[in-house]
């Protein structure tokens, strides 16, 4: 070839790479514009190493990014930087505990017998990691034997120093701000590691960040929904019937005390309603006791749906229930208890295809006033009013005096 011409195939080759060919027809030989050519060859395999690896870094940052899992992106990172990063072995340790132990998490090599297991657990304490490790700073080891001489005692270099391996970089993985531990690279040739492994390592460390960061949010996320959804379901249990589902006494007796205390503030009346089953232990008796739970149950389930939003409903004792009125005024807590005896006495409850004819009685209690808004006092003039509806045949309501 002419010198003009191999000079104009040098300056396409150059002009190809400006254009991201990386692997252009570069003519070579033994005198200067052979050289010229030697050297523009070995900038294009750099660059296109360096394209190469920035897809590699790229592919794993949209893996990170897709929830994927972490074990699969240290496998596809195992697969895809051996081009451009020296390792014999990869490993990922992450601390738990609140970062009080360190766990090998994942380990790959290219040799058999490992003296590191994934699963090995130390305690951060620990001195020998202190030696090898940083938990904010990036540590390169480049000849293991000089290292152990100064170190003599520390057990993971002896351990890795066993598997052959003669440098390490170890890189710090940074989780939302915090270290969570740690991805180290080795290699059984010593001085493997320079300064743009450093760079690639660095970048690599804070893709997989992104992956754990997710999967301690999600955990976060995950555990938080399970406390609020476990202390819901323990504040049902304390403060409802597990029969019947309504409130049960504690529950129904703390909210008539917190009533009165209102009604004292507001200047304002309650009404409560004793309730009572008409002959419950006759439904018992003929038909079962379990008839006479799903009785309970249904009676519940209508003086539920009958109540308004001012009114709140609880099982008192077996088969008597309170209603709280509040605020309340004197026509309303009547029809209030005319609406609940005759949502019961409508119609007879069928349970396992028995039909139950039920009625309930009623006893109406009314603090108008300051002297009259008194827990005990109210109970028990409810209490006299239902024993006067019993008294005048049930199945009716009666207003204490
Ligand atoms: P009255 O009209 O005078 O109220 O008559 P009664 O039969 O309803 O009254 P009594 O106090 O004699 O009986 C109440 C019955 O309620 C007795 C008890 O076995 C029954 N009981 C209480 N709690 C439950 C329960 O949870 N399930 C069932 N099946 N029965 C219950
Ligand atoms: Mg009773
Ligand atoms: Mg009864």
């Amino acid at each position: 070839m002419k010198k003009n011409d191999r000079i104009l195939a040098l300056r396409k080759a150059a002009e190809a790479m400006a254009r991201g060919d990386f692997a252009p027809d570069i003519p070579v030989g033994d005198d200067d514009i052979g050289h010229l050519g030697q050297s523009l060859k070995a900038l294009s395999s750099y660059l296109q190493k360096q394209a190469e690896r920035n897809q590699s870094l790229y592919q794993i940052m949209v893996e990170c990014n897709l929830n994927l899992q972490l074990i699969d992106v240290l496998n596809h990172i195992y697969e895809s930087f051996q081009e451009h990063l020296p390792y014999d072995r990869i490993s990922l340790a992450l601390l738990e505990n609140d970062g009080s132990k360190l766990k090998l998490h994942w380990s790959r090599a290219s040799y058999d017998k490992l003296e590191l297991v994934t699963g090995l657990s130390i305690p951060v304490s620990d001195r020998s990691l202190h030696s090898l490790i940083d938990l904010n700073q990036m540590q390169v080891i480049d000849d293991l034997s000089v290292h152990l001489r100064k170190h003599a005692s520390s057990r993971l270099a002896q351990a890795i120093a066993k598997e052959g391996i003669r440098s390490c970089l170890i890189c710090p993985l940074i989780a939302a701000g915090k270290p969570a531990g740690f991805i180290f690279f080795s290699c059984r040739t010593k001085n493997s590691y320079q300064n743009l492994h450093k760079d690639l390592s660095l970048q690599i460390a804070s893709q997989l960040a992104v992956i754990i960061e997710k999967t301690q949010l999600y955990k976060g996320i995950k555990l938080n929904k399970l406390l609020i959804a476990q202390k819901k379901s323990l504040e049902q249990r304390v403060t409802h019937d597990a029969l019947t589902g309504l409130l049960n006494r504690p529950a129904i007796f703390d909210i008539l005390h917190k009533q009165i205390l209102r009604a004292k503030r507001g200047g304002f009346g309650i009404a409560i309603i004793m309730i009572d089953i008409d002959h419950f232990k006759t439904i018992n008796d003929t038909c079962g006791h379990l008839i006479g739970d799903a009785v309970l149950c249904e009676i519940a389930c209508r003086l539920t749906q009958s109540a308004r939003s001012h009114e709140y409903i609880g099982r008192y004792g077996g088969e008597e229930f309170l209603a709280i009125i509040s605020p309340y005024n004197q026509e309303g807590a009547i029809k209030a208890a005319e609406r609940f005896r005759a949502a019961i006495a409508a119609e007879a409850i069928t349970a396992s295809q028995t039909s139950v004819p039920v009625t309930i009685s009623l006893g109406v209690a009314i603090a108008a006033n300051e002297a009259e808004l008194d827990e005990n006092l109210l109970l028990q003039r409810a209490d006299d009013a239902l024993y006067q509806a019993k008294h005048k045949g049930r199945n009716r309501v009666e207003v204490a005096q």
